[in-house]
C-alpha cells in the first residue's frame, strides 16, 4: 500500500515484558499500522515502529501517545528508551515491517517461519509453520505465545480435536495440526485474527480440518456441535480468563486438559483459587521471566 501523502514514524526501544499490553494499548487506540523488532537471538529489548498518517497527528497528540505507551512499563519498574520520530514520505510500511522478522526456532522441533521466506538449511529438520501474522497477535517471539507452543511440542496431541481460544494469528492451533492434532476449532472476538487464521491456515495447507469464526467461547462450543475437546489452547490475560473460566467446562471432555497463557506469575495463585473453586486441578506451571503458564485438567493426575 504506497498512499500520496507523509508518515511519521515513531521508533522507540521497550522492555519485553510489556509487550502484551502494548499491543492491546495500540488496539484501543486504533493504530494498525505498527511493528515489532525483537531479536531473537540476542536479549536486547524489541523496538517498536508505528507508522502514523501525518496530518492527523499533531505534535499535541504524538505527544499522548508516547506518554500513554511509556506509562505502560511503570508497573515493572522499567523504562522505554526515547521516542524518535521521522518524517517519511510514502513509506510502504506493510512492507517495511517484514524487514524485521526472522525464521524463529521454538523449542527442540519447530520452526515459526515468517510466509514470504524460504527454509534456512540449519533448520531443515524441524517442522515449519508458516506465519503471516497481518495485523493480528501471534508471531511466536511473545513469551506468552513461545509457553504454549513449548507446551504443545511436550504434550501428545496426536489425533486431537483441539479449541483455540482468542487466536489471533492462529499460530497455537496451527501449530497443534502441524503436531499431529486431528481438527481445529478456533474462535476470535477481533475479526482481523479471524481472517489471519484463515490466511495461515491455507498458507499451510490446513483448509479441512478447522472452523475458525469470530466470537467467544459461547461460538467455541456452537461449533464443537455437542463433541467437547480434548485440548484447549487459550493465551489471553488473566482477567478475561477469569471471566471466561466457569464456561471452559463445556468446551472440554472430562478428561480434557486447557493451556493457559497470558498471565503474570503474580497473577497466577488467584487464578489456581478460581479453578480449585471450578473443580479444576492445575496439572504444571511453567514461567518464562515474567510470564506464566498452567495447565489444568477437570481429572486428577
Ligand atoms: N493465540 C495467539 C494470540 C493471543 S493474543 C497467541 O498465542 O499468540 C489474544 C487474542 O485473544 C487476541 O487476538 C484477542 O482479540 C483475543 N481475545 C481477547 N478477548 C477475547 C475473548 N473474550 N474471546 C475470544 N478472543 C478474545
Amino acid at each position: 500500500m504506497v498512499e500520496d501523502y507523509a508518515w511519521w514514524r515513531l521508533s522507540i526501544v521497550f522492555p519485553r515484558e510489556v509487550e502484551e499490553s502494548l499491543i492491546w494499548r495500540l488496539q484501543q487506540l486504533s493504530i494498525n499500522n505498527y511493528a515489532i523488532q525483537s531479536f531473537i537471538s540476542s536479549k536486547s529489548d524489541p523496538k517498536l515502529f508505528i507508522w502514523l498518517p501525518e496530518f492527523e497527528w499533531e505534535e499535541k497528540e504524538r505527544s499522548f501517545l508516547t506518554r500513554s505507551l511509556c506509562e505502560l512499563s511503570e508497573p515493572f519498574d522499567r523504562n522505554f528508551g526515547s521516542p524518535v520520530w521521522d518524517r517519511i514520505q510514502n513509506e510502504d510500511w506493510s512492507q517495511t515491517w517484514k524487514i524485521h522478522w526472522e525464521p524463529d526456532p521454538v523449542g527442540e522441533s519447530l520452526l515459526i517461519l515468517p510466509a514470504w521466506l524460504k527454509v534456512p538449511t540449519i533448520y531443515s529438520d524441524r517442522i515449519v509453520l508458516r506465519i503471516d501474522p497481518g495485523s493480528a497477535f501471534g508471531t511466536g517471539s511473545h513469551a506468552t505465545t513461545r509457553l504454549c507452543l513449548e507446551a504443545l511440542e511436550r504434550e501428545n496431541i496426536n489425533g486431537m480435536r483441539i479449541a483455540d481460544l482468542g487466536c489471533g494469528s492462529g499460530i497455537l492451533g496451527l501449530t497443534a495440526l502441524k503436531f499431529g492434532a486431528k481438527s481445529l476449532f478456533a474462535v476470535d472476538i477481533d475479526s482481523l485474527a479471524v481472517n489471519a487464521t484463515l490466511k495461515n491456515a491455507s498458507l499451510n495447507d490446513f483448509q479441512e480440518n478447522l472452523i475458525v469464526s469470530k466470537g467467544s467461547i459461547e461460538a467455541l462450543e456452537t461449533n464443537l456441535m455437542g463433541e467437547p475437546a480434548d485440548l484447549m489452547l487459550c493465551n489471553i490475560l488473566a482477567s478475561v480468563i477469569e471471566d471466561l473460566a466457569p464456561k471452559f467446562a463445556r468446551i472440554l471432555k472430562d478428561d480434557g486438559v486447557a493451556l493457559l497463557s497470558g498471565l503474570l506469575v503474580e497473577q497466577v495463585s488467584e487464578l489456581k483459587m478460581t479453578f480449585h473453586r471450578l473443580g479444576w486441578q492445575v496439572v504444571s506451571q511453567k514461567n518464562q521471566g515474567s510470564w506464566a503458564l498452567l495447565e489444568i485438567s477437570k481429572r486428577n493426575f
